[in-house]
């Protein structure tokens, strides 16, 4: 049965690189009927914390990839945290060391430097050289009387070559004789990372590891130590880089990184969820508008791409504003007027007015966090400042100072008001009138009157637009004047 696991190491926030690789085990999980184990890789107690724990779980859950075994939920196979598990990790290494797999080197710190200097003087690869691959019992026994430290070694073969069938990258082969023996315990009695997953992933009954790229040098220790414990192999899938738009790493100099980052800046779980599927993946058609739900449903490992993706924050935007339309309108409302609420600009009785706005601001904006610089673009455009207005000007000077004058003593006048507390029939009531007092019609009179009203030459619908200025007005809706 299929069962993969997310493990992150709980040094800091959930990175977009991370929530990528949980996404792409979620859905391969859901669409094989499968299980998504969460598993947390503490093994470096000093970078790890768990407050980053909480705050990758919570982003995990944010995004809606909930874990069938891991932390809060329990399961057959734990503990789901490395630091929990060292029992583990000591039995199969004292496995090892009686196959002979491993076996104790006494190497001192300064004799594996000395090593290290003497195989680059004499240009070959560094890898270890020791005695003690070969010692005799006797040799062991002594070390051992003394209290000598030692590190468990995993004996690599000294020739041959190690494959694997990436089920993204098809076959990748390691030749062995550069690999060298490495630790797999340290001194300290600590099992070193690359022994604590294989360990982990086949005491868990993983099928599939997928993860990062930069991961597959640890593949190949890790295949290593699966052979020598006779686990079967579980199957790799290596997920290509994601990159920056200048094709580097992505990181911190270019702009958010991290899921919460863009939680705070308003993104909605489902625009991150579908971009993040599109890093490396398509289904083939056109179609780049998916819910989780379809994504489960049209997800498969064999259609990602083995070259990097690029990470357009541009483009996230823009699937984030699909999402938000996409929204039931209720739910778009309510979230645009908590918001609006938690920013001071409404207080809490304008439910008809937030539904207005929202219906009428809803194409301008990709963000909900976009939606109150469109509302205070819209209602604080001050009438008679028109005049004085850079982008009102071409219009205005183009012999429309009739229209301007007119306007602006309907205004005063206390005309525009009333038509306008009539809503929008009666500003169309009232337009109408104006056009024929002036002998303006459509594009001669709408113009004139959108940049008078709203300084700008473009807009939402006007009528809508008026009547909601008007209305905000009405409601003592004050807002701080944009730029
Ligand atoms: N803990 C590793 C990381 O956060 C993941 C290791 C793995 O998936 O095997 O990059």
């Amino acid at each position: 049965s299929v069962r993969v696991r997310f493990a992150p190491s709980p040094t800091g926030n959930l990175h977009v690189g991370g929530a990528r690789t949980a996404l792409f085990n979620y859905l391969f999980a859901r669409s094989k009927g499968g299980k998504f184990v969460l598993r947390i890789e503490d093994t470096d107690l000093e970078r790890s914390t768990r407050e980053s724990e909480a705050a990758v779980l919570q982003d995990l859950s944010w995004l809606g990839l909930d874990w069938d075994e891991g932390p809060g939920v329990g399961g057959d196979f734990g503990p789901y945290r490395q630091s929990e598990r060292n029992a583990l990790y000591q039995q199969y290494a004292k496995k090892l060391l009686e196959s002979g797999h491993v076996y104790r080197c006494f190497c001192s710190s300064e004799e594996l430097v000395k090593m290290k200097e003497i195989a680059k003087l004499k240009q070959l690869p560094p890898v270890y050289t020791g005695k003690w691959a070969t010692a005799s019992e006797a040799e062991i026994e002594q070390e051992l009387e003394k209290g000598t430290p030692f590190t468990y070694r995993f004996r690599v073969p000294k020739e041959g070559s190690l494959k694997i069938n990436d089920l993204i990258r098809g076959e990748v082969c390691w030749n062995l004789d550069t690999l060298g023996d490495f630790v797999v315990m340290r001194s300290n009695g600590q099992p070193v990372y690359n022994f604590c997953v294989t360990v982990d992933d086949a005491t868990m009954a993983i099928s599939h590891v997928i993860r990062a790229e930069e991961h597959l040098p640890n593949t190949l220790r890790q295949a290593l130590i699966y052979k020598a414990l006779e686990f079967p192999m579980p199957q790799f899938a290596h997920v290509s880089l994601i990159l920056a738009p200048d094709r580097s790493k992505l990181s911190k100099r270019h702009g958010a990184t991290s899921v919460g980052q863009y939680r705070e800046m308003g993104y909605l779980p489902q625009g991150m969820v579908n971009y993040l599927a599109l890093l490396g993946w398509g289904d083939g058609t056109e179609n780049e508008f998916f819910t989780l739900e379809e994504l489960v449903e049209k997800f498969s490992i064999e259609r990602v791409n083995k070259s990097g993706a690029i990470f357009d924050s541009t483009k996230l935007r823009w699937m984030n504003g699909q999402h938000l339309r996409a929204l039931p309108i209720e739910k778009l409302t309510k979230l645009v007027g908590e918001r609006w609420k938690s920013v001071g600009i409404l207080t809490a009785s304008e439910g008809v007015f937030v539904d207005e706005a929202v219906e009428l601001l809803k194409d301008g904006i990709d963000l909900v966090t976009d939606s109150e610089k469109v509302l205070l673009n819209l209602l604080s455009y001050p009438l008679h400042s028109t005049l004085a207005s850079a982008e009102a000007k071409p219009a205005v000077e183009d012999k429309l100072h009739e229209v301007a004058a007119s306007l602006i003593a309907a205004y005063d006048s206390g005309e525009i008001p009333s038509a306008l507390a009539e809503g929008q029939a009666g500003w169309q009531k009232w337009v109408k009138a104006f056009g024929k007092s002036l002998k303006r019609k459509g594009k001669s009179l709408f113009m004139p009157l959108r940049v008078l009203l709203t300084g700008k030459l473009h807009g939402p619908e006007m009528a809508t637009s008026i009547v909601l200025i008007h209305k905000a007005g009405s409601l003592g809706i004050v807002v701080p004047q944009a730029g």
